[in-house]
């Protein structure tokens, strides 16, 4: 590789748990070989009889189109080489055999133009803590290639096309960072200075568009960077009335998506804790995640909901507003834009994830303990914050195929966009 390596300053700090890992990740996922990697473990493994016979059972032939072999699972979903609460590829026969996959996560790497961007995936329990809990984890730093593992793979890329949206990548994002960066407004604000401008730019700036749309950005970029106006969309913003049962149907479809899913049985348990709290009214979900969202009692679930949450805010609010912000800057970092259709998709595809965390995470009933208490627990709050995103991100940030039908389901509009925002 070659070009600079731009990275968020938490994954300079990556480590993995390995053994002490409370959710290895080791488990459930397609794990796919190239012939490449298949060739470097034979030549390995080809030293010892043990892992010459460990290798043939543990690899699927044939792979689906492109690949060489896929790791097999055992009954438990565990990957066949995890032993001992350890990958026994990388304890046996060294970290460079690791398959490409392997070797790359948590870490993601985008190719940008001429460098490449390093961030992570917030489902690694490690890296959620690194990312959500440390004030400066969110900085910009220029890392070594070296620190990177062999093998590691590129994960994305802005493709090099004549479009605007992909050839203004560069600008686009430094604006949506600064916007992010406001610590004058709440996160929620923030997020709507955003949907405001992606709702602006959307129908002429998008997959589609071509190279002539440039003084209409720069017109609407200009305008995002004048305070007056900022101060005016906080006030609108503030003023807005919305129906509140909107956000929570959202979320609660998510939920019920998790509850019947394959993947994160710690997610599907969190699931079931949050619902019980909110008993009766969404009882029917636990037991049938097939049932439909209740038409009656989620006034009251959202008024409880939004008791929990400024009861949290109240005590915790600063701690909260950082842990936001983290998960939305790394969500505009590592998640290019360039792969949505258009600005206000991928404002909308966040707005949704941060639903179903504030949902999780304001409701979540060791939550309410804490801040029942007098002393200040910071730290129980940031693990039960780590417990959201990452157990959260696990079950639904590998699973394009919800994610694609909540934003068909959605359409990408602005109104809907408030509504997820102020929850
Ligand atoms: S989830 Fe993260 S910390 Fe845990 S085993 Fe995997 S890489 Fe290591």
């Amino acid at each position: 590789m070659a070009g600079e390596l731009l990275a968020l300053n938490y994954m300079t700090r990556f480590r993995c748990s390995g053994s002490r890992c409370e959710d290895h990740c080791c488990t459930v996922w397609n794990v796919f070989v190239d012939e490449a990697a298949y060739r470097r473990l034979e030549s390995a493994a080809s030293r010892s009889w043990v892992s010459r016979d460990k290798l043939e059972r543990a690899l699927e032939r044939p792979a689906p189109s492109g690949w060489y072999a896929k790791l097999r699972a055992d009954e438990d979903g565990n990957c066949a080489f995890f032993e001992d609460g350890l990958c026994s590829l990388h304890r046996d026969l060294g970290e460079s055999c690791l398959p490409g996959p392997c070797a790359t996560y948590p870490r993601s790497v985008a190719h940008v133009g001429s460098r490449c961007e390093l961030s992570g995936s917030l489902s690694c329990p490690e890296l959620a803590r690194l990312c959500l809990r440390e004030p400066d984890a969110m900085d910009f730093v220029k890392v070594d290639w070296e620190t990177l593992p062999e093998h590691c793979l590129v994960t994305s890329e802005v493709p090099e096309t004549e479009s605007a949206y992909t050839r203004r990548f560069d600008e686009v994002r430094r604006l949506i960072f600064d916007l992010l960066c406001l610590a004058a407004y709440p996160t929620a604000e923030r997020l709507f200075f955003i949907a405001y401008f992606a709702s602006q730019v959307s129908p002429f700036f998008h997959g589609g568009s071509n190279a002539n749309t440039g003084v209409l950005l720069d017109r609407e970029m200009r305008r995002m960077r004048d305070p007056l106006l900022l101060g005016e969309l906080a006030r609108q913003f503030r003023g807005l009335r919305v129906p509140s049962d909107f956000a929570l149907r959202v979320v609660l479809g998510m939920i019920r998506s998790s509850l019947s899913g394959k993947r994160g049985q710690r997610h599907r348990e969190l699931c079931v804790k949050v619902l019980r709290a909110y008993a009766p009214h969404l009882s029917d979900l636990i037991g049938d995640a097939q049932s439909p969202v209740p038409e009656v009692g989620l006034e009251e679930v959202v008024e409880k909901y939004l008791r929990g949450r400024e009861a949290t805010m109240k005590r915790f609010g600063a701690r909260v507003e950082q842990y936001l912000a983290s998960y939305a800057l790394n969500y505009w970092f590592k998640e290019l834009y360039t792969r949505s259709p258009d600005l206000l998709c991928h404002t909308q595809d966040l707005a949704v994830r941060l639903a179903v965390i504030k949902f999780l995470f304001f409701s979540h009933p060791d939550l309410a303990a804490h801040v029942a208490e007098g002393e200040t627990q910071v730290d129980a709050v940031d693990r039960i914050a780590v417990e959201v995103v990452h157990t959260f991100a696990r079950n639904i940030e590998h699973d394009a195929e919800l994610l694609n039908q909540i934003r068909d389901q959605l359409g990408g509009d602005l109104s809907h966009l408030v509504c997820l925002i102020r929850f």
